[in-house]
Formats: C-alpha cells, structure tokens, sequence
C-alpha cells in the first residue's frame, strides 16, 4: 500500500522512486467511502494500469470517440426517472405510465418506436390480459436488413423502485440509445433498443417478442422497399441487475473486484456462437471500460435472452453470476422493498456505466458506428 510508506525515512532517490511507485500503481486517494444516492463521484478504483495497455487503431480511437459519448450522469438520471414509477410491477397503471415515458423519452431524441402487444394471464386468474412493451430502433445505412438486438426488462417487483433490477439496465439501454442518436452517428446495420414487460413474470414479453416476430426476420416488406420490419437477428444483448457487487458475504461498499459478468449459456444450440459474442463484449471492456473490468461465465439463466438463446447468438451482462452469485444472496436488495435509488452509491451506478461501455463498444464494432464526415481509416 503507498499510503503506508514513511517517507521521512527515505534518502532523496528512494522518495523518487515511491513516487514513481504511487504513479505507477495508479493510487490517487481515491479509497475513501463513497456517499450513497448520487453523491459525490468516487469511481472505486481505476483498473487502467491492472489491465495493460492494449495498442489501438486508428478505428479503435473512432470507437473510443463513440463510447465517449456516453455521459454517466444522463445514465444515473434515466435511472432516477424510472424509479419515480415505483417498481413499475406488470399489470398496475406505473407500469404502463413508464412505458409511456421511455417511449417518449426515445422518440425525444429522435427514434421511431414501436409497441409489442401481447397477452398474458396473471397468476390466480384464467383470464389474458393485454400488455405492450416499447422497442426503438437505429436503421443500418448500408444493411438495414440485418441488427443487433440490446435490451433489458422494464418491470420490477418489490414493491421499491426496483432501481437495480432492472431500471439500471433499462437505463443503459436507453443511454446507448440517447449516445447513438441524430443523424451525425450512423452504423451499417441495425439496432433496435427492447425494454421488455412481465420479465419478473417469467420472461413473457422477450417469449412473446420471440412469438411474433422470428417468422419475420429478414422480410422486405413491401418487397422492393428496402424496408424490413424484423431485421435478421444477429445478436442479442441482454442487461439485467447492473450495479451491485458487493461481494459475498456482502459487504458496505462495491468489492474491490467488483466486474462485469458476460454470461452465455453452455446447453442452448447457439452456445459456440454466444461464447464468440461473449468474447467480443469481453475484448470491448478491457480496450474501452473506463473503470471495471469483465469475465465470462457459460451458465447464463432467468433472463430475457434465454428466449433468444437457440436462435441467435445470446449474451447477459449482470452485476454477478445469476446461479452462482444472485442465486445465493450476492445481492441482499433483490427484489426487496430497499431497492431504491438512494442504495446505491456511484461506486455502484459507475459498475452500470462500464456495462454501457462494454456493450456500447462491442456493438460500435458489430454494427460498424461511425460518426459522420468521419473518415474511417485502418480498421
Ligand atoms: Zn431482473
């Protein structure tokens, strides 16, 4: 620890030296508790020198100009927003006044959106109820035809503000959406931006998305328009439980290894598919997470990419492991009346950030961003 050396005991060319230690350990005080509910920026740790440097291209640095346009307070703001619904539970009126406000809050910055209509019968009841969910979408220049599709679920349950699960990753949805947005940002494929319903249901509105719209994939409707109203899936993204990690025993502040969890599942037909799109999320990280790094896992699980996860290559990124972290109380505000926005601290909302980071990067790459009248060079 450099806070530890006594540096009156040191001749001259040793204090340099402890210096140059300090510097190089990357130590800038930063260790001190973090105040909670959005109180003053106190990013955990920075990893940068953990990590290495990684030699970047001149289109790795187009990228980084893209990611950059991520801002972490729009992000805690989305979060803070959604939590005004409450936990926004499936079936009452916050639900569906929070559908209306990430609606409207997508086509603020310029989307066209759509709404999935579906049925569900709630538990105790034989009779289907209807419900919607909201998608926005980027269209492709080059192939429109084809996207990758980033989501996570706007329900909760708990009877809180449901801010981590899963406002945070609606939030991130949304913030790479807000980051993408205006005509000066195009890519070559598709993306559509899902925030799924009755995910605390049993994933009925990613199962019911699945229903309606896999026979559609890759249509030109009408033929000869180059319009295609379900682009063919090419990957799928998935957010859920962004910000806590906390270790386990859970302890006050973020862990010190405190990471992105990239999960794919081993027993689905598109496992090898989903390891190399694993794999693209893990390499954005370590080249463009500014704070938190990233691992692997092949146990993916309760989430709304398991619909997608036989016919498309499929990823989850989450705070933990779900069967092995979530599962075994990692995160002691699941789904509880405590999980509010003021729980978290920025150490926590900045976890959710480097998520935005990683999936922004990896999809930049996928779809082929660029920002207009930007000359792309290298590749
Ligand atoms: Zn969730």
């Amino acid at each position: 620890m450099p806070n530890c050396i006594d540096f009156a005991q040191l001749p001259s060319r040793s204090l340099l030296t402890a210096f140059a230690l300090i510097m190089l350990s990357g130590w800038s005080g930063e260790a001190a508790a973090q105040g909670r509910g959005g109180q003053s920026e106190r990013p955990a740790r920075s990893t940068r020198n953990i990590l290495g440097g990684v030699p970047m291209s001149a289109a790795d640095s187009a990228r980084q100009k893209i990611v950059a346009r991520l801002d972490f307070d729009s992000y805690k703001e989305l979060i803070r927003g959604l939590t005004e619904f409450g936990d926004r539970e499936q079936g009452t009126p916050r639900n569906a006044a929070a559908v209306d406000w990430i609606e409207a809050q997508l086509q603020g910055w310029g989307y066209e959106t759509e709404r999935v209509h579906y049925m569900f019968t709630p538990r105790g009841s034989d009779t289907p109820e209807p419900r919607e969910q909201v998608f926005a979408t980027k269209w492709g220049s080059d192939v429109p035809g084809e996207m990758y599709i980033i989501s996570g679920h706007m329900d909760g349950r708990g009877g809180g503000e449901a801010a981590n699960d899963d406002g945070s990753g609606t939030a991130l949805v949304m913030e790479i959406a807000r980051a993408l947005s205006g005509p000066e940002i195009e890519t070559a494929r598709t993306i559509r931006f899902a925030l799924w319903n009755n995910e605390e249901t049993g994933l009925n509105g990613a199962r019911a998305y699945v229903e309606q719209r896999a026979e559609l994939q890759g249509i030109e409707d009408p033929a000869g328009s180059g319009r295609y109203p379900e682009p063919k899936w090419l990957g799928m993204i998935q957010h859920d439980m962004m910000l806590w990690d906390h270790g386990n025993p859970v302890t006050f502040n973020q862990a010190l290894d405190a990471d992105v969890d990239i999960e794919f599942q081993l027993n689905s037909v598109m496992a090898a598919e989903s390891a190399q799109l694993a794999l693209v999320l893990l390499n954005a990280n370590r080249m463009f997470a500014t704070d938190y790094p990233a691992v692997m896992s092949n146990a993916m699980s309760n989430t709304d990419s398991t619909p997608f996860m036989d016919l498309v290559p499929s990823v989850s990124l989450r705070e933990n492991r779900r069967l092995y972290e979530t599962g075994n109380r990692a995160n002691p505000h699941w789904h509880q009346p405590t999980d509010l926005f003021v729980t978290f601290s920025d150490a926590d909302f900045r976890l959710g950030f480097n998520a935005a980071q990683t999936t922004l990067a990896a999809v930049a790459k996928l779809v082929e961003a660029r920002e207009v009248g930007a000359r792309a060079e290298g590749n």
